[in-house]
């Protein structure tokens, strides 16, 4: 997972390129040939982002008057990935702009497993940690499924605790894996409605595709999901009236698997050659050959990626403040503070 700073920005230069011929020979439908001539509608998720990030600015000043405390955002490394740092950085200065406190657990890639689990109780008893994330991938021999389980799930604010996870596919509040939600939260905060349409997601992975798709389910999208042994993918994205691709393979998608006017989120985010002897980032969605036949779609990077630290820290606020009121309801009746009540 990873929105890599401060490349070129990806989505200007590809806006203000002209249609491939062979996108534009697919492109019949009237709403389509406008959007050849004129280029798709990007879904920009930046200034949503900030939007949400000065709302965070004034809620958790209102949290810090309130409790006494400013949150802390435990994020946890093993072993030095060096695409995982830059991200994790990336987290980290939004911590501070927001006003949280941003705490960077780093594990050498030589621990056990144990050791792991021991520094994650670690936090889920810390008072002052009230969210907790694990970075992915984990060093070959770590078992997720351990780890995973061993994350308090009042403090599992990237949702991908199988507490959270449960509650997610029967439709309850829990807590949302952050870049799944954002694909969604892309679409209906750019006044997309999902409700009736046809919808495919690329990619079954537990913290983006599946959760997506659930998530897509519940606004009452017709969900099909696809995934790495799925035959002729092309006959189901050209299906598509929302297409949300989540694969991790740049270009996976091309123009002549889409139909007119659908809508993309591209949350994939892949490093590739830019030719120039450099690199740069880009979508699993080929933009070239999509955007004549796009109605509108996400650009790589300032799309997805931007939105999924603002929402994560939304969540944040949202496990320091429950962690805050069951504290002070256990200390006022007595009662023990439940697991993750830590105040
Ligand atoms: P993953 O590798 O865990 O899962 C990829 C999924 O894609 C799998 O379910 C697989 O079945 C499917 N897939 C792979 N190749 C396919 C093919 N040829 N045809 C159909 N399906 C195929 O990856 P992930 O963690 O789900 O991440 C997916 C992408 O999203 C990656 O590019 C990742 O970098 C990006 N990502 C972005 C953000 C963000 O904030 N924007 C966050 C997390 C992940």
């Amino acid at each position: 997972m990873s929105d890599r700073p401060d490349r070129t920005t990806v989505a200007t230069e590809l806006a203000a390129t002209a249609p491939t011929a062979a996108a534009s020979a697919t492109a019949t439908a009237a709403g389509a040939a406008a959007a050849a001539t004129a280029g798709p509608r990007l879904l920009a998720g930046s200034p949503i982002a900030a939007e949400i990030r000065a709302g965070l600015v004034t809620d958790f000043a209102a949290f810090k008057e309130r409790w006494g405390y400013v949150p802390t955002l435990a994020i946890v490394l093993v072993g030095a990935d060096a695409p995982s740092a830059v991200y994790l950085q990336q987290i980290l200065r939004t911590c501070e702009k927001v006003g949280v406190q941003g705490r960077l657990v780093e594990i050498g890639s030589d621990a056990t497993a144990d050791a792991l689990c021991n520094e994650i109780e670690r936090l889920n008893a810390d008072p002052a940690v009230a969210g907790i994330i694990v970075q992915m991938p984990l060093p070959a021999g770590i078992p997720l499924r351990t780890v995973i389980d061993s994350i308090d799930p009042a403090k599992d604010i990237d949702g991908i605790h199988p507490r959270n996870a449960g509650l997610l596919s029967l439709g309850y509040d829990g807590f949302l894996p952050a870049t799944a939600q954002a694909s969604v939260e892309i679409l209906k905060r750019s006044g997309i409605e999902i409700a009736g349409k046809r919808v495919v997601v690329v990619g079954r992975s537990n913290v983006v595709g599946k959760p997506a798709a659930l998530l897509l389910l519940r606004e009452h999208g017709t969900v099909s999901l696809l995934h790495s042994k799925t035959r002729d993918l092309g006959r189901h994205t050209r299906d598509a009236e929302i297409l949300v691709v989540a694969a991790g393979k740049a270009g996976l998608i091309t123009g002549a698997m889409l139909s007119p006017g659908v809508v993309v989120v591209d949350v994939g985010i892949n490093v590739v050659p830019d030719g120039q002897g450099a690199e740069r980032l880009v979508g699993d969605v080929d933009f070239e050959s999509a955007k004549g036949v796009v109605s509108a779609i996400t650009p790589v990077p300032g799309g997805v990626g931007p939105l999924t630290n603002a929402l994560l820290l939304t969540h944040l606020l949202r496990a320091a403040t429950d962690q805050a009121e069951r504290g002070a309801a256990a200390s006022a009746g007595g009662a023990p503070a439940a697991k993750g009540a830590s105040r």
